[in-house]
């Protein structure tokens, strides 16, 4: 197939495209580099069938002509983290919000076989139900989860009513090799393993007993694929570890001092995906270990010696408008 992965250098686009590019599909890169780095693809850039675009979704014009003989669209593309979001909120409407209206326009009028919307288990907010199915109540708490979650309600839409055979995956807490390491402070493994490398002390939120259901990013590129191999149109599927891991078991794994911080506000105590659905459907199962995953992410800790170090002290400066808007 001709594929084209939006935000193909980011974290889990460089491990799509990657795996895609193994399977012997012809990949096409988009990415602004806004947040995706080159260093992730390193090992295929100049590659047969693999192909580089800096391009940014928010402009149709420069993206559209790359549409053309796709056959399958991952669109990954996207700002995250929380309390940039907070800060600017028009960026993330911009990127996630036009630049996927962009995307499934240019899909559109290409004619592509399948679309697949990466969307956040953010949507969810602080929910109620554990494991969380899709049909649990959608709370966005902040931009980045509303942004995330309009580009999926657009997604559904375009399948609906122009037939664009797309449909979504729900990701949770994604972690593995080539984590996020932008300047902004979010996702847990590049705070902690840049605190690893420097030998201080993991800054742990609270009593550190609240879950997350991390996902191990080589699960979720197989994920995409088999969901681009399915017919399913306009559904909307999980994608979890099927477990649920405690901050404390992380640093356990990880090995290294505590510091801890306070709680954030609007934050869950736990995030768990009910998986059921894309396991029925797709016959897809997650097959990394938690232990394994963290073992593989240690592994490639040199990544992380450029990342930013955070202390308790640059973290409350960093997340004074989170408690600001989110303690209510
Ligand atoms: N976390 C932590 N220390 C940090 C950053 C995060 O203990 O410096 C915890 C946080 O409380 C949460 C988990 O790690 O339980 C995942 O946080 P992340 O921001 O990566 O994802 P999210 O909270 O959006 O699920």
């Amino acid at each position: 197939m001709n594929v084209l992965v939006t935000g193909g250098a980011g974290f889990i686009g460089s491990h799509l495209g990657r795996a895609l590019w193994q399977q012997g599909h012809h990949v096409k890169v988009v990415d602004s580099l806004v947040g995706g780095r080159k260093a992730t693809i390193a090992d295929l850039l100049g590659q047969p069938r693999f192909e580089f675009h800096q391009a940014d979704i928010r402009d149709f014009a420069r993206i559209a002509p790359l549409f053309a003989d796709v056959d399958w669209v991952f669109h990954l593309a996207g700002l995250a983290d929380i309390v940039p979001s907070i800060e600017q909120p028009r960026a993330y409407y911009e990127t996630n919000v036009s630049g996927t209206f962009n995307v499934l326009e240019a899909a559109r009028m290409a004619n592509i076989k399948r679309l697949i919307y990466a969307a956040s288990s953010s949507c969810y907010g602080l929910a109620e139900q554990f494991p969380t199915p899709e049909t649990a109540p959608v709370k966005p708490q902040y931009p980045y989860a509303l942004t995330k979650y309009l580009g999926e309600e657009m997604v559904l839409h375009w399948a609906q009513l122009y037939g664009l055979p797309a449909m979504s995956l729900r990701l949770f807490n994604v972690y593995g090799p080539h984590a996020r390491t932008t300047g902004t402070y979010g996702a847990v493994f590049g705070v902690f393993l840049a605190q690893k490398i420097s030998g201080r002390p993991f800054t742990v939120v609270g009593d550190g007993n609240q879950t997350r259901d991390f996902t191990y990013v080589t699960d979720v590129a197989s994920a995409f694929i088999a969901a681009a191999e399915s017919d399913y149109v306009g559904e909307v599927m999980n994608v979890g570890s099927g477990g649920t891991y405690s901050i404390n078991t992380l640093v356990g794994l990880l090995g290294g001092d505590v510091e801890y911080i306070p709680k954030r506000p609007g934050e869950p105590d736990c995030t768990f995906a009910d998986t059921r659905k894309i396991g029925e459907k797709l016959g897809w199962q997650p097959q990394v270990s938690f232990g394994q995953g963290v073992a593989n992410m240690l592994a490639h800790i040199d990544y992380w010696r450029d990342a930013p170090l955070w202390t308790s002290s640059s973290i409350a400066d960093a997340t004074v408008d989170w408690f600001k808007y989110l303690d209510k």
